[in-house]
């Protein structure tokens, strides 16, 4: 199996390029461009001059080009769900799945962009009574996207279908994983674009992402690990140009003691599991009352033993996508045991190959790397606590901020506002992300800026306050020529407003 150093040395393919493959059968999915500084540069300067006729464009327009791109991605929906499976080796209706959710993505943002970005009216004050106060949303130009290789087009999408929407043109770097998919998208916009270079796919490895990073364009939107997140946020900083950073995340699932303990079981397995555990908002720690533990840990564990990963019909979820991982699964799961966690579900030797069978490990101690850093595998520790008070400081004792799950008939909303992430989904798991309104993004190591809903629109634009003087008024304090009567005026002008009796 090749790792991701090994893919760009392979001697079966020519300078240049380099080939993605199937992380399950090691078959060749295709050969791409490894895209140099030079031509990163080359694409952004023509998306630049793309990005300013886009931005021309009324929103209505732009609307029907994300439109019809949802629609040629929704007739094309089962080629793009083999591509993904293929390429990443997740199962074939998860892959669905995932083009379904990024096509509502697609759909959200062009349709809500007028509403969300429309030029507004603000009160001027007393002071200023005599101005007319706007603030207008301007596209930033050319918006970087750096994409992960777990949900190849859902979370890309997420900063795409965006950033477009509010009027900027966008050069997009796949992970060297899945590059097929990232060619797959460019091709289906081809098809639909009024004019060349808005929307650019450019295929490489970490140095085309670095590249794009250092290119002219005007802001970077990246998912992945919190380690290259630094390096990324380092260089937007040299450049002085914002950054959106989608990092990893450690996100926790709280059981309370009045929970529908099945239903947690179930969607917690899932939650857990899915895509071979590769989810940015993947639970990878439970805690759960103890008056309930020992039922959801019989629940749960009797649930995972059915799980089967494989690449044929049947299988749950696929292999790991990037092979490299494996190593980190394993070295969290003999951590785990040797500081005194214990099996509920397989072993030691959970890793057959490229395939993790289910884990699931409990009473792991706190300081373990299973319960502190991002595993990123299908592996869930349970541990158990006496309250609610006592998972929400575990769950909250951690460097990650992303995604957390409540599971409690009565007490969920209160559990969920005493969380320090960005997302909570409240006896349900992944909700948040299907739902175009709401905004997606994390607080810590797991990033800043927003994806998705309003914010996520806003995120890729800049306010451009307009004022303007509607009439002349005899009081007018931003001038030499002002008379100390004004002054006067002033004074007792704020005096009435701001002035209180402290207590
Ligand atoms: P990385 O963070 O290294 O890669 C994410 C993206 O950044 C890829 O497109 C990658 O390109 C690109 N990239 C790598 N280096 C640079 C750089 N210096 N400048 C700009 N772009 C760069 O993640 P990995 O794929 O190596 O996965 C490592 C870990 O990250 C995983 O184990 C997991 O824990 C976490 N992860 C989290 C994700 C999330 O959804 N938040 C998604 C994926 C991973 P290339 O692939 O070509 O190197």
């Amino acid at each position: 199996m090749a790792t991701k150093s090994s893919r760009s040395k392979s001697p079966s393919k020519s300078p240049g390029t380099f080939e993605s493959l199937n992380p399950a059968t090691g078959e060749v999915v295709g050969v791409f461009p490894l895209t140099t500084k030079d031509e990163v540069d080359e694409a952004v300067a023509r998306a630049k001059s793309a990005a300013q006729r886009w931005a021309n464009l009324s929103f209505r327009a732009r609307n029907i080009a994300l439109r019809d791109w949802a629609s040629i991605l929704t007739r094309d929906m089962n080629e793009a769900a083999e591509l993904i499976h293929r390429e990443t080796g997740k199962p074939l209706s998860d892959a669905t799945l995932e083009v379904a959710l990024a096509i509502e993505h697609i759909g959200w943002a062009g349709k809500f962009a007028p509403k969300v970005l429309a030029r507004q009216s603000r009160p001027a004050g007393l002071l200023m009574f005599n101005m007319q106060a706007q603030v207008q949303r301007v596209p930033f130009g050319v918006v970087g996207v750096i994409g992960p290789w777990n949900y190849p087009i859902f979370t890309p999408v997420g900063s795409i279908a965006y950033a477009l929407a509010a009027g900027n043109a966008v050069v997009f770097k796949p992970s060297e994983f899945t590059p097929a998919i990232g060619a797959f998208l460019e091709e289906s916009w081809k098809r639909i674009a009024p004019f060349k270079d808005v929307f650019t796919v450019l295929t490489g490895d970490s140095k085309t992402g670095a590249a794009l990073t250092e290119s002219a364009v005007d802001k970077i939107s990246f998912t992945g690990s919190t380690r290259t997140a630094k390096k990324v946020a380092a260089s937007c900083a040299e450049r002085m140009i914002p950054v959106v950073l989608e990092c990893g995340g450690k996100d926790a699932v709280l059981v309370d003691r009045d929970a529908d303990i099945k239903k947690a079981a179930e969607m917690t397995l899932w939650h857990a599991m899915s895509n071979a555990g590769q989810s940015c908002i993947g639970a990878e720690r439970v805690y759960v009352h103890r008056q309930v533990a020992d039922q959801f840990k019989n629940e749960i564990v009797a649930r995972a033993r059915e799980l089967q990963p494989g690449f044929g019909e049947g299988a749950k979820y696929g292999p790991a996508t990037m092979p490299a991982q494996l190593k980190v699964i394993k070295s969290h799961i003999d951590d785990a045991v040797s500081k005194g966690g214990t099996f509920l579900l397989g072993g030691k030797d959970a890793i057959k190959g490229g395939y993790v069978e289910p884990v699931i490990l409990a009473d792991v101690p706190e300081d373990s790397l299973a319960v502190t850093e991002e595993t990123f595998g299908p592996t869930l520790v349970i541990n158990t606590v006496s309250d609610m008070d006592e998972a929400v400081d575990l769950a909250n004792a951690t460097s990650y901020g992303l995604g957390a799950a409540v599971w409690s008939k009565k007490n969920g909303k209160r559990i969920a506002t005493l969380l320090q992430c960005g997302m909570v989904s409240i006896n349900s798991a992944f909700s948040f992300a299907a739902i175009g309104a709401v905004p997606f993004g994390g607080v810590k190591d797991s990033g800043y800026g927003r994806i998705h809903g309003a914010e996520g629109l806003l995120e890729f634009t800049y306010p451009r306050t307009v004022v303007k003087r509607r009439f002349r008024i005899p009081l007018e304090f931003t001038t030499f020529e002002r008379s100390e009567r004004a002054d006067k005026i002033l004074v007792r002008l704020v005096r009435l407003m701001h002035k209180r009796k402290i207590r």
